[in-house]
């Protein structure tokens, strides 16, 4: 057996993990990350980043595609043809250069990285077999960072096996499916399904509740679900999965009228959510607080142990990558004895549809529950000169604020390229920004972002374009 120590030992080098870690390394705090498979965890290398690769060059194809059936642009092109491999190869392209960047930032700022699992001995040891080595490596540590992220949930009567798969066999695909049916209407569902309907393949989605990314209101939901109809994607609300047919060639559903019926598919993606990944690493002999399934933290990401710290999926929704990277900075910060809470205004939620969802601060039901007194407006891309030139005239962006002050509380968009106006919400509601001051502002003509200022202009009476 080895021995080592440190001050900051970190299990997991996902964004949260790697995040806290380079943070610690420039703050002079001896750090140590430990990553059983690679840096850059779920969203460099199975999660954000290859999914918006695989979109982007679906939809350049696409694009081709309709090209070559005539365009009022006056483009014409050939029947267009897709070497899934090459496409998969490039994605992986950038996924190496992201993950080695990250190596790179870790070194640079003086962190040790160790290959292998951790195992939990207790709050204050972990043990690791690396990879290639026999002899286990122990760790002790004065501070425990838990950031070992989460995994897909598995449909028991349904499990990852041959043909079918969750997003990470779905991002790396060998050849394309003729027929893929996806379980689950949620984001990853809707980008998946989405990417692979614009690579020619047909898809059927089936959906339990009673409609797609049930997760937003319906009023933003719905140019998107228009969308799903126009490309052609078959979906399925109100419809539970049964299991696959006994030829394992189609998935038998049944729909809200108890009928049953058989939709066939060469593949299945199931992305009916993810779970955080607290089982086969010694967890459980810590006896931490829980909540459900995640492990329970405070404003300060401390579990119930001391200075034993929890971030990112493991500490339950929202599932989302930047988040782990503010809890892990924010983390990192606290342990040089800065003084930090995670107390968020705004934690934008973006879905990589065609067309694009934002969600910033909160939605009309929510500032309804929340018991304030809100005015609520939005601008439709159909006024907006931008939205005519790139021919994505659907969606609107809506601004909530509060009627006593006008206090921006929350903003939404839909419509292609709207994921970039997350930017703006965010800052504005982090700066307490009041209608006013994002209606005084100059915005660039000719910009989607006009329509956040005329969103803003609505909620106070005086839409210019409108
Ligand atoms: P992870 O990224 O899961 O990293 C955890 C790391 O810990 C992993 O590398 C794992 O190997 C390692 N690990 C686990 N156990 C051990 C152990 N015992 N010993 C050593 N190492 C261990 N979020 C967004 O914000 N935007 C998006 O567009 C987006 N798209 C997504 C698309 C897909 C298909 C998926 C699946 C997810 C997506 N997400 C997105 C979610 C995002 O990937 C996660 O929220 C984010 O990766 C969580 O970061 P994390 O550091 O908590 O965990
Ligand atoms: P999700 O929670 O977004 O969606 C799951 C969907 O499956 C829901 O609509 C749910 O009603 C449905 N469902 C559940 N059980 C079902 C069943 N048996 N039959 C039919 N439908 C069923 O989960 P996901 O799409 O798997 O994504 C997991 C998480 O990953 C997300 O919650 C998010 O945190 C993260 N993610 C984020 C992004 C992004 O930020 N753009 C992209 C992908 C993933």
């Amino acid at each position: 057996m080895r021995n080592q120590s440190t001050t900051l030992l970190i299990i997991g080098g996902g964004p949260g993990g790697y995040v806290a870690a380079i943070r610690a390394g420039q703050l002079g705090i001896p750090t140590i990350v430990v990553e059983g498979e690679r840096l850059g965890g779920t969203c460099l290398n199975v999660g954000c980043i290859p999914s918006k690769a695989l979109i982007h060059a679906a939809e350049e194809f696409e694009k081709v595609r309709q090209y070559a059936e005539g365009s009022a642009l006056g483009i014409s092109a050939g029947t267009p043809a897709i070497d899934i491999a090459r496409t998969v190869a490039w994605k992986d392209g950038i996924v190496k250069r992201l993950t080695g960047g990250v190596g790179a930032l870790l070194k640079k700022n003086g962190v040790q990285v160790v290959n292998g699992w951790a195992r939990i001995i207790d709050g204050k040891t972990v043990e690791v077999i690396e990879h290639g080595d026999d002899e286990p490596l122990r760790i002790a540590c004065q501070h425990l960072l838990l950031a070992t992220g989460s995994q897909a949930v598995e449909l028991p009567f349904m499990p990852f096996a041959g043909n079918v798969v969750s997003a990470t066999e779905a991002l790396s695909p060998a050849t394309l499916p003729k027929r893929m049916v996806v379980v689950g209407a949620g984001y990853i569902g809707l980008e998946l399904g989405t990417a692979y309907r614009k690579l020619g393949v047909a898809v059927t989605v089936v959906e339990a509740m009673d409609r797609v990314l049930p997760a937003y209101d319906a009023e933003l939901v719905k140019p998107v679900a228009t969308a799903l109809k126009h490309l052609g994607i078959d979906v399925r609300l109100n419809t539970s999965v049964l299991g696959l047919s006994h030829d394992g060639q189609a998935v038998r559903v049944r729909d809200a009228h108890g009928d049953e019926s058989a939709i066939e598919a060469d593949r299945v993606l199931v992305a009916v959510g993810r779970k955080p990944r607290t089982e086969g690493w010694g967890l459980e002999s810590l006896l931490l607080d829980m909540n459900g399934r995640a492990v329970k933290i405070d404003d300060q990401c401390r579990t119930s142990m001391r200075n034993v710290w929890a971030i990112g999926d493991l500490a339950g929704e929202p599932m989302l990558a930047h988040r782990a990277m503010a809890q892990g900075e924010m983390v990192a910060d606290i342990i040089a004895g800065k003084k930090r809470h995670f107390a968020p205004n705004a934690m934008p939620a973006v879905c990589f549809t065609d067309p694009e969802v934002v969600v910033v601060g909160l939605t009309p039901p929510e500032a309804e529950q929340a018991g304030l007194d809100c005015i609520v407006a939005s601008f439709p891309f159909s006024a907006n000169g931008r939205a005519m030139t790139i021919e994505s005239t659907d969606g609107f962006v809506r601004v909530v604020a509060r009627k006593d002050n006008h206090l921006i509380v929350g903003w939404q968009a839909v419509g292609r390229g709207v994921s970039e106006l997350s930017t703006a919400f965010s800052q504005s509601i982090e700066m307490g920004a009041l209608l006013e001051d994002i209606g005084g502002t100059i915005h660039a003509h000719p910009t989607l972002g006009e329509a956040v200022q005329e969103a803003a202009l609505r909620a106070l009476g005086h839409a210019l374009h409108i």
